[in-house]
């Protein structure tokens, strides 16, 4: 795996799932650790288990689309571990399945203001706390950001607007000469909480046609991905959206 020796990351919705594992992962690979999520309880376990194990690990609560609260969570992690050199835009929902006609404005803005208006706040954050000393940004985007699926239509238009924020992002940093790669990371079917009903509805043999692999994901072949990305060996790749997906989109 990539060597994050040195560096500080904050992951935020670190507590479960995905976000986890990325704060599992980054801490093996020698990173020092900000776990956020609104599950503060959960985040704060982790980085005590992390802690236990031997890394350099925080975890405290926050909500991505509290625009204040990012000044606040940036200078949290300065304070106790140094300035941020990797930012993981990993918090993210999935509302019920609901055809879109029947989707409410709520609804739709619950999802856009955590999958959207929150990688927008943690990029514009980030951006701001890391053009002069350089760093990395990770944002976990989905397949549902490159084909449609049914009854998921407010998830799916996030997930391509995260990577096509990804792509801008990552160009108007090259140009502006910050010392800034920000990527994508966008997984197939994974199995975590957000599956969950997934797994309750469908069968083996339904769950398995998922992917061509046969099989859901695991959170840590995900996270081995944004590792790479976020880490000195992607020193050329900014602006990339990298499926990690059992070759969901490859069909
Ligand atoms: P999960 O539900 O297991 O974990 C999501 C985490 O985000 C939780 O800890 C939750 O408390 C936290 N969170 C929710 N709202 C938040 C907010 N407003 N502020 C801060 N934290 C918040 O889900 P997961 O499967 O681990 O998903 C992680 C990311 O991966 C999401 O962006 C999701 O869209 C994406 N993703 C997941 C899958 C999948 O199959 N599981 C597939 C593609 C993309």
């Amino acid at each position: 795996m990539s060597n994050l020796t040195g560096k500080v990351a904050l992951v935020t919705g670190g507590a479960h799932g995905i976000g986890a594992a990325i704060a599992r992962a980054m801490a093996a690979a020698g990173a020092a650790v900000a776990i956020t999520d609104i599950d503060s309880k959960a985040a704060d376990e982790l980085a005590r288990e992390l802690s236990a194990d031997g890394a350099r690990a925080i975890g405290a609560t926050q909500d991505v689309t509290d625009d204040t609260a990012w000044p606040r969570a940036l200078a949290w992690v300065e304070e106790a571990l140094g300035p941020i050199d990797i930012l993981v835009n990993n918090a993210g929902i999935a509302a019920r399945l609901t055809k879109l006609e029947d989707t409410t404005l709520d609804g739709w803005r619950r999802v856009t203001a955590v999958n959207l208006d929150g990688v927008f706040l943690g990029g514009r954050a980030g951006i701001r706390a890391m053009k002069e000393r350089g760093g990395a940004i990770v944002n976990v985007a989905s397949v549902l950001g490159w084909v449609g699926a049914p009854m998921i239509g407010a998830y799916g238009a996030t997930k391509h607007a995260v990577r096509g924020l990804t792509k801008s992002a990552a160009i108007e940093c090259s140009y502006l000469r910050y010392p800034i790669r920000i990527n994508a990371v966008c997984p197939g079917y994974i199995d975590t909480d957000m599956t969950a009903a997934l797994k309750e509805t469908l069968s083996e043999k339904e769950l398995a046609k998922l992917a061509p692999m046969g099989r859901l994901g695991s959170p840590e072949e995900v996270a081995k991905t944004v590792v790479f990305l976020a880490s000195d060996d992607a020193g050329f790749m900014t602006g990339a959206d990298l499926v990690v997906d059992g070759g969901y989109t490859a069909r």
